[in-house]
């Protein structure tokens, strides 16, 4: 038998703090439809590329409908989302009972000027169109957060296993191969979820920093050491979106009866919940100021760049530590990578490559992201509408779009600066523009974990700084009205 499975995606996760809203255009940019959806996914390391390698390998039929994606930033914005929202359910009133179930990719962590979980409401509202039967198998972010709610319009629901997500493709294809066995008859899937009331930074969440990654491999190692069907998934929550189910949880998906889901995902939440103090100091945060200092001193000596992670910034355009580094042209070889400010990237590319031209660089979206940075910069490099396939162990195959976009040289100091605002985390932010990384003494990134995937081991440390910005270290310090940390 031939099965005919559904797939779509509405993804964005949200600081809600950020004052900007994600409007309709900037969804679009990252929208595709129908076929589209399959030419823009397949052979990527997404979670709609596991979706349709896992349909292809078992000779069964994809039917795209929409995947929409919103990327990062503030709040999404409602009309937008409400609009995809009816595209999927349209889609697949349409396929009118031709579809044996549906894969379904949502991020978790999405937040509107109306909805405090409008992935619960955009999976509840499918759920009414198909019924009760259907098979829906749900692909969440790692950053999702859940509660009991969120997730019951689902039949079952899987998070990444990691953070730098290099396994999402991994994640498409463990809830595509439940799906599949689900169909075949082989299991029937029951899911319950815990939440162990733990908050905790992005930069927290890496899972390469202990005692999340031993916890983390413990929740691998319950899925799949199994003698039955699970598949446990730990969730660390989103901690800049002010929502009530704000923070960490677990979810467990077995073949059997819903205690034995609670009993595993229950007995994982308590794992989190005693190692709450250790989970919450990870790694050492430092003040721009003394994490400059630290960075300069250890790149004296150092064959590779120091990484400084200006991780507060949840826009791509913040100033705080370009400022501080400025300072320090002349005595170090200095890369700030992806800089969002789309004035600025039109300006240098309409100058060209050669130009000087005067700027005020980033500091554009929002009160914390800091001051425009007047500098006089000379255009090395101009890529209109630049769109290029990723190539690090998370961006692999995937599109990355950035739009109008230029080098630029500051009194030494490479700058590349886009329209569209996407994180630095691998290396091709540097090779694209002809670049070598090891060439620099100190990188400046904004990203929170995924850079760990490519620049720890190589980096010769990671300095992280906390800034005066939305994505604070201490979560305390957050103006919480929904969540309780
Ligand atoms: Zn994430």
């Amino acid at each position: 038998m031939t099965y005919r499975i559904a797939c779509a995606g509405l993804h964005m996760e949200c600081a809600t703090f950020l004052p900007h809203v994600t409007g309709r255009d900037v969804f679009e940019a990252g929208t595709v439809r129908g076929a589209q959806v399959i030419a823009a996914f397949e052979n990527s390391n997404t979670v709609m590329g596991g979706f349709l390698k896992t349909l292809d390998a078992a000779g069964a039929t994809a039917v795209p409908i929409l995947h929409a994606d919103g990327g990062a930033a503030g709040l999404a914005d409602q009309a937008a989302v409400a609009g995809y929202r009816q595209e999927i359910v349209e889609g697949l009133t349409a396929l009118d009972g031709s579809v044996d179930g549906l894969l379904l990719h949502l991020h978790g962590a999405m937040v509107t000027q109306d909805e405090l979980d409008p992935d619960a409401i955009t999976l509840d509202a499918i759920r009414k169109a198909v019924g009760p039967d259907l098979p829906i198998m749900v692909a969440l972010d790692y950053h999702a957060n859940l509660d009991a709610a969120s997730i019951a319009g689902a039949t079952a629901v899987f998070g990444y296993r990691y953070s730098p997500h290099v396994d999402m493709g991994a994640t498409g294809e463990r809830a595509a191969q439940c799906l599949l066995k689900t169909l075949a008859g082989d299991i029937r899937p029951a899911m319950a979820l815990a939440r162990p009331g733990l908050i905790l930074p992005s930069i927290f969440s890496a899972t390469d920093l202990e005692p999340l990654g031993s916890l983390v491999e413990k929740a691998r190692r319950m899925s799949v050491e199994s003698a039955t069907y699970a598949d446990v998934s730990l969730f660390a929550g989103f901690a800049y979106a002010d929502v009530p189910n704000c923070g960490a949880s677990v979810v467990a998906v077995v073949d059997g009866p819903t205690r034995e889901a609670l009993r595993l995902a229950e007995g994982m939440s308590q794992d989190i919940a005693r190692n709450r103090d250790a989970l919450s100091s990870a790694a050492p945060v430092h003040s721009l100021g003394e994490g400059l200092e630290r960075a300069l001193r250890i790149a004296r000596d150092a064959e590779r760049p120091v990484v400084i992670l200006e991780h507060a910034d949840r826009a791509n355009d913040s100033t705080h530590g370009l400022a501080a580094l400025l300072g320090f042209a002349d005595r170090a070889r200095i890369a700030v990578p992806f800089l969002w400010d789309p004035a600025a990237a039109a300006k240098a590319v309409a100058a060209g490559e050669g130009a000087e031209v005067p700027l005020m660089l980033g500091g554009h979206s929002a009160p914390l992201a800091g001051d425009p940075v007047p500098v006089t910069a000379r255009v090395e490099a101009v890529r209109r509408d630049f769109t290029y396939r990723g190539t690090g162990a998370m961006r692999a195959g995937s599109t990355v779009r950035l739009g109008d976009t230029a080098l630029l040289d500051v009194r030494g100091m490479k700058i590349s600066v886009t329209s569209l605002s996407q994180s630095a985390i691998d290396f091709d932010p540097f090779l694209e523009f002809g670049l070598d990384p090891a060439d620099f003494d100190i990188v400046l990134l904004r990203s929170k974990t995924h850079f760990r995937a490519a620049w720890e081991g190589f980096a010769a440390e990671i300095v992280i700084v906390d800034t005066p910005d939305y994505g604070p270290a201490d979560v305390s310090k957050l103006p919480y009205r929904h969540a309780t940390p």
